[in-house]
């Protein structure tokens, strides 16, 4: 749908033409509408789908509608992460270029002194982690008592990453009359209660299905011993030819243990995570960006925030503790209608993780074989399309029902025909 159906203010559109949106995606045209008449919204949708816009351009819109005299923030975000918060900030700086409206960010890992003396000049909007927020809070260098719009996004990882105190402390000190919108890719338990606390008659958007990996992505997983699973990675790489690749590993210390071998094996690779200082990590992805990395190896937290185009590969070589986190780190591929690869990489110690990502997704994942690689095959029992004898064809997909995918298996090149080609780095 055209944005100037969607009944936002030109100086807006002005705003989003500039960015070089053509059309609204589903979310933004199921939630502007909704979040411009006030009213409170339960959105499902992961990062990718251009929910940011979805609730900051209406956000702007009613804001710049209803001025105020005052210099007390009348719009607060939530996000799980900096980077998330870095982000989600930029796009509301961005799309309200041409009104006059101010936004703050506000995280950890930076000094709180400038972030102190840009609240006391006065903001429209805050974007903030919850922990900085609660300092801001605590230290009185914040008043939140002028809010008109909250919103949890990412709300599920809020969760997970064990927010939901500071949140409730959060909530404790906004008024009590607001518009309230969350966002969550997941729809738990959790986020069911925390829903039910907050919200009030919400409008259910749901742009893809719960729980629901991306149709885009390519998944193929390879079994292989844990010890052999670097050089698999290494080889896959250079066989096939990858552009870029996000690596999720479990712990800082296994990131940062694989992006030396995999840089040590000519692959220029970095990692980030929460031990890295804030500007070791906006280094790390700004060289991403700019292609001079091949590889970004992280973990769940440091990579949630993570907004990255046109990734063409994403690797889980360890699976995530939290099932439902493979449907978010896949995500991060097959971005904007593009279409990505996802590859897991399964030790026999990973077999019943795995069996719980597929209880998920309510298919099992294809499998390849990389000629030169072993895999390893284990009895395996209830999963459809079983194999367990030990000898399966190369690179056959089990056939249980799943997304179509647009590249084969182990398709050289893949359907991305980008070569990585390191710049000069130093
Ligand atoms: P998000 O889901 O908010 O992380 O957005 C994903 C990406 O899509 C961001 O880089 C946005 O700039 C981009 N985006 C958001 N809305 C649109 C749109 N209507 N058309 C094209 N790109 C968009």
């Amino acid at each position: 749908m055209k944005f100037e159906l969607l009944g936002l203010n030109p100086e807006i559109l002005k705003a989003v033409e500039k960015k070089g949106y053509k059309k609204s995606t589903p979310i933004q045209e199921k939630s502007i509408p909704a979040i411009l008449n006030g009213k409170d919204v339960l959105g499902g949708a992961q990062t990718g789908t251009g929910k940011t816009a979805a609730f900051a351009l209406p956000i702007l819109n009613n804001l710049y509608e209803k001025k105020h005299a005052g210099n007390a923030p009348r719009a607060l975000v939530l996000t799980p992460t900096r980077e998330l918060a870095e982000q989600v900030g930029e796009s509301f700086i961005n799309y309200g270029k041409f009104l006059d409206l101010t936004t703050i960010k506000i995280y950890g890992g930076v000094k709180i002194n400038p972030q102190i003396t840009n609240l006391k000049a006065g903001t429209d909007i805050v974007v903030a982690t919850p922990g900085r927020l609660l300092d801001h809070i605590n230290q009185g260098t914040i008043n939140l008592r002028e809010i008109e719009i909250l919103v949890l996004d990412e709300a599920d990882r809020m969760l997970d990453m064990g927010f939901i105190r500071d949140i409730k402390k959060i909530l404790k000190v906004l008024p009590a009359h607001r518009q309230n919108l969350l966002f969550s890719a997941t729809y738990g338990k959790d986020i069911k209660q925390l829903s039910a606390d907050v919200l009030r008659n919400p409008v259910f958007i749901e742009v893809t299905k719960r729980n629901t990996a991306a149709e885009k992505v390519n998944q193929i997983i390879y079994r292989i011993e844990k010890g052999q699973k670097r050089h698999l990675l290494a080889h896959l790489i250079k066989e096939e030819a990858w552009y870029q690749a996000l690596v999720f590993a479990r712990t800082r210390h296994g990131a940062n243990r694989l992006a030396r071998q995999l840089d040590k094996s000519g692959i220029p690779a970095t990692a980030i995570h929460s031990d890295k200082t804030q500007s070791a990590r906006t280094r790390a992805m700004n060289s991403f960006k700019k292609g001079d990395l091949q590889v970004l190896v992280a973990t769940d937290v440091a990579a949630r925030g993570i907004d990255l185009q046109d990734l063409t590969h994403v690797v889980n070589f360890e699976l995530p503790q939290v099932p439902e986190d493979y449907v978010h780190r896949i995500g991060r591929t097959g971005r904007a209608g593009k279409s990505g690869t996802a590859i897991t990489l399964i030790a026999p110690e990973d077999r019943a993780q795995l069996q719980k990502i597929e209880k998920i997704l309510k298919y099992s994942i294809p499998e390849a074989r990389a000629k030169g690689f072993k895999p390893v095959f284990e009895q395996v029992e209830g999963r459809s399309g079983s194999r367990g004898e030990g000898g399966r064809r190369e690179k056959k997909g089990k056939t249980n029902k799943r997304p179509s995918t647009n590249s084969a298996p182990g398709k050289k090149g893949s359907d991305n025909t980008r070569k990585f080609r390191p710049k000069r780095r130093g």
